[in-house]
């Protein structure tokens, strides 16, 4: 048995909602010691990151927090159904502080790689500050969307006007009053920024590349009645995301949306649309995600509110989406955007209609063979979703394979939570976990339990290392894309796919299960129950 003893029992990588609880579990409940590294100036992780105008959650705020701490889901109060950045990056703050977290973090440092030794049984873990430190585990809390996509367009560095990414807002903000803006991207985060942008700018130009299927948030404050309901029924909730398909409290209609008459149909679909939020998304007919004809039902429903919404048929026929299937893409919540494109001042320039963007000249934008002038240029363009930050890390496992190596076609990952040939190592909603298709406090949480027994159980029989088995992997990922194989979410692309990045190989990224986040952690609990069966223990 090696005998090294480690500088730390575990290195957590990344200060948002996960690292903040992986950090609670490991120290404050194994008694552990832990150090989490955070290239943020605090924690936060998304809400440290994403300041762009409109930014706020789209899970209702009621289940978009931590569980764990049953006391604060009493005594927290959002302001609203979807609280904004400032508000959600505070409650990370009041959290991190309630728990005395912070003396366990270092911020502004970044993990820039980590080396396994298969002699000591520990990961040396290297920072950007030039400093080495060993742990028995590295776990990554690097989150999902977190490794920012800023694409390669001719000419980007010739801007002379200012320019960001939305996920790198400047914390001072941007007055956009008088200005002459452009924002890149269609995507979820484009859909919250582009009105609230719009009621400033002189002049707005959008630039769309793919049109979206946007459903209404309905934001606004809750009903107090509704709030003390939730607070009095809070065990009863968490017990229901927990065990639901998407961790939030949404159900398919238990039927097919082909066998019920056009007008039960339309009053459904008004009531989801009514309800706001993940309802028409998630909440849907049970056939939506699998078949063409039911989904065609949905997507209609859409492009015809698009199309009352949208005053000029020619903007609202560039802004109905066209080419994939209703709901294969993260759905955006819009308040107000289909109304802004009615606005004198927005100006929409379709990739397919107008032109793509050709190249960014120090002046503005070309797109179409036209220029058009910008003092500000915002790119809404998304992430190298849930491998990206991963591989940023540089992880060196058995026999020095990095994840970019043994990645190379896609992700392959045992559960999404391990990676055959990277012993001790855990991700957080990792690729092949349900992750983004959930609601993710549920799923980190999960993920973090799990983890947490999972290193109290090695240390209870005396094991140092833990590891996905190649055959047990190679299952898993089977099944995953076995599973997505009957969706429609093939036919898209989108994030979920990886086709928004240049070369990404095309490949599902999260897990579809068949019952959803419920039957995951049903399937995890089993693993552990079985000894961590397709891992191995030495
Ligand atoms: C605009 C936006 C809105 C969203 N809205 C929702 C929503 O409504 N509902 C929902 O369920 N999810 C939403 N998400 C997803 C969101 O990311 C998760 O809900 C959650 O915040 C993830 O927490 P995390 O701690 O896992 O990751 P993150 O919050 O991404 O935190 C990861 C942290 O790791 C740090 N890090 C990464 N690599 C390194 C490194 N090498 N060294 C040091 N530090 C590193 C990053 O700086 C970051 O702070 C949204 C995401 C975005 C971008």
């Amino acid at each position: 048995m090696p005998t090294a003893t480690p500088e730390f029992d575990a290195i957590v990588i990344g200060a948002g909602f996960s690292g903040i609880h992986m950090l609670k579990s490991l120290r404050d409940h194994l008694g552990l010691k832990v150090r989490v590294y955070e290239a943020g100036d605090t924690v936060g992780g998304t809400w440290y990151w994403n300041r762009y105008p409109g930014a706020r959650c789209d899970s209702d705020a009621y289940i978009y927090c931590f569980t764990w701490d049953k006391q604060l889901l009493q005594e927290w109060e959002w302001t609203e159904r979807y609280p904004e950045q400032p508000e959600i990056l505070r409650y990370l703050e009041h959290v991190a502080a309630r728990h005395d977290l912070k003396r366990d973090m270092v911020f502004k440092t970044r993990i820039t790689g980590a080396e396994w030794d298969d002699k000591s049984h520990l990961w040396t873990v290297h920072t950007d500050k030039g400093d080495a430190v060993t742990a028995r585990y590295v776990i990554a809390a690097v989150g999902t969307l977190s490794e920012t996509n800023l694409p390669n367009i001719k000419g980007l560095e010739n801007f002379k006007g200012q320019s960001c990414h939305t996920s790198r807002f400047p914390k001072e903000g941007i007055d956009f009053t008088g200005k002459r803006v452009a924002v890149v991207g269609t995507g979820a985060t484009a859909v919250q920024a582009i009105p609230e942008i719009a009621q400033q700018a002189k002049q707005l130009t959008i630039f769309q590349r793919t049109a979206n299927y946007c459903v209404p948030a309905r934001n606004g404050k809750v009903d107090p009645e509704l709030v003390r309901k939730r607070k009095a029924d809070y065990d009863g909730i968490v017990q229901r995301i927990k065990d639901s398909f998407f961790g939030q409290e949404h159900y398919f209609i238990p039927k097919s949306a082909l066998e019920v008459s056009a007008e039960e149909r339309e009053r459904d679909f008004d009531r989801m649309w009514d309800a706001g939020g993940f309802a028409f998304w998630l909440a849907n007919y049970k056939d939506m995600f699998f078949t063409q004809e039911a989904n065609d039902l949905c997507a209609d429903y859409i492009k015809r509110k698009i199309r009352s919404t949208v005053k000029d048929p020619a903007i609202a026929e560039k802004l109905t989406p066209k080419g994939y299937a209703y709901g294969t893409k993260r759905q955006p919540l819009d308040t107000n955007y289909y109304e802004t494109f009615n606005k004198e001042n927005v100006l929409l320039v379709d990739a397919k209609a107008d032109g793509p963007i050709e190249e960014i000249t120090a002046t503005g934008i070309r797109a179409g063979g036209k220029e058009y002038p910008q003092d500000i240029i915002v790119f809404a363009t998304g992430f190298d979703a849930m491998t990206g930050p991963l591989k940023a890390l540089h992880l060196k496992g058995r026999d020095g394979r990095t994840l970019d190596q043994v990645w190379a076609e896609g992700p392959r990952s045992y559960l999404g939570i391990a990676v055959a040939g990277f012993p001790n190592f855990f991700t957080i909603t990792g690729p092949q976990s349900p992750s983004v298709l959930s609601n993710m406090p549920v799923s980190i949480e999960q993920h973090v339990d799990w983890i947490s027994d999972c290193i109290d159980a090695m240390r209870k029989s005396e094991k140092t290392t833990i590891e996905a088995m190649p055959e047990a992997q190679d299952q898993w990922v089977a099944h995953v894309n076995e599973i997505v194989a009957a969706t429609l979410m093939p036919g898209a692309n989108s994030w979920y796919m990886s086709a928004n990045i240049p070369g990404k190989p095309r490949a599902f990224l999260p897990y579809l299960g068949p019952e959803g986040v419920g039957g995951y952690r049903r399937k995890c609990e089993e693993v552990a129950a079985h000894n961590y069966e397709g891992f191995e223990l030495a």
